[in-house]
């Protein structure tokens, strides 16, 4: 049993309060007694990463080899291919695709995923870990993982290595830094979500202050891609269809093939479709390389849309969740549209 630190009101004490954190003091140090005694590292982040899924692995690789450990780092993804839009993050030199990832680590570290199904391919080798950390901040987190140093109150599973930095006795030097905004930057929609807390930008405030380039990494993330970007994106504009609440279009793999446009490529997608004022609600349905829909689905704040993603055997935030689907797009679509009616009251 770990204790929980709390005064004697039972309000988390000034120390917790401090960090902003709801993780025991107790479970921090059995997570750095565990990296003292492991001799390799395996880190592991979910399918498809994102900056904070890939920047808060990356990170933790670069404080663990500078401290000394054997580090593997991979994603559990068929088509294992760090999206271009993360290709500048640093430390990529220690991920392995999932083929060569051990099968029975001693010591598997995992960030931002909220269930073992979330790991893909990487998902057995958690089974069999020894010891699995589990580092994450989603509020739907299945509890998997020996240890877990889950908060859902934090708005970014980078800001909860950083944390881990320092325990480990890490010095947050530029590349670690550069790592954890990736993190921070993406998960807060560039500082605009809710999530955004004054910690948020006090974090922001260390980060830079190491000397990263906040110009250039916007510049990678979000301020490029391919000429096909563009007509994809028309297709996708084209097909959108503004009903009650809901904005919503698809894309699919031959709207790509036509300009070899990857599945990353349309991330950024979503963001566009959700500006639209008339709807509360936006979602984007991505046609993935193996036929699968990759559903996004983003709320204005009334609806929430990780409840729906997860009827649907998805999850995610309250404003921002996804979920995979194997049917028709208009089966895909009626169904969300179902459950949305439910939560919104409507016939
Ligand atoms: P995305 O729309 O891909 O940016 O995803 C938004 C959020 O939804 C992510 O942070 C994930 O937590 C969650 N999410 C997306 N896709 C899935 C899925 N297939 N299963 C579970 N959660 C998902
Ligand atoms: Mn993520
Ligand atoms: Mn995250």
């Amino acid at each position: 049993m770990t204790p929980d630190v709390r005064d004697r009101t039972g309000r988390p004490s000034r120390r917790q309060a401090a960090r902003g954190g709801v993780i025991p003091e107790a479970s921090w140090r059995r997570a750095v007694e565990l990296v003292r005694q492991a001799d390799e590292v395996a880190l592991a982040c979910h399918v498809t990463p994102d900056g904070d899924a890939l920047g808060s692995m990356l990170a933790t690789a670069l404080v663990l080899r500078a401290t000394g450990k054997r580090v593997v780092a991979s994603f559990g993804d068929h088509h294992f291919d760090v999206p271009r839009l993360l290709r500048f993050l640093p430390g990529q030199d220690m991920l392995v695709p999932p083929d060569a990832y051990p099968s029975a680590p001693e010591l598997m570290i995992v960030f931002d995923s909220p269930t073992v199904e979330r790991l893909g391919l990487l998902a057995p080798s958690a089974s069999r870990a020894r010891e699995v950390i589990v580092v994450d901040h989603h509020a739907s987190n299945a509890g998997f993982g020996t240890l877990r140093l889950v908060d859902p109150s934090v708005a970014a599973t980078a800001m909860l290595v950083e944390q881990l930095v320092y325990r480990l006795g890490g010095v947050l030097d530029r590349d670690i830094a550069t790592c954890l905004y990736a993190g921070l930057v993406t998960d807060t929609g560039s500082f605009k979500h809710s999530s955004t807390t004054p910690a948020v930008h006090q974090m922001a405030a260390r980060l830079v202050a190491t000397g990263l380039r906040t110009d250039e990494i916007a510049r990678e993330l979000w301020d490029r891609s391919p000429f096909g970007y563009l007509k994809v994106l028309a297709a996708g504009l084209d097909r959108v269809r503004l009903e009650d609440d809901l904005v919503w279009t698809y894309i699919t793999r031959v709207d790509r093939a036509a300009y070899g446009l990857p599945y990353a490529e349309l991330e950024g997608i979503i963001d566009v479709i959700r500006r639209t004022d008339e709807a509360q609600v936006a979602l984007v349905m991505k046609e993935d390389d193996q036929g699968a829909w990759q559903v996004s689905t983003r709320s204005k704040g009334a609806v929430d849309v990780a409840a729906i993603c997860a009827a649907l055997g998805g999850g995610g935030h309250h404003n921002a969740a996804g979920f995979t689907s194997h049917d028709s797009v208009e089966e895909t679509i009626g169904r969300f549209r179902g459950l949305l009616a439910e939560t919104t009251g409507e016939a």
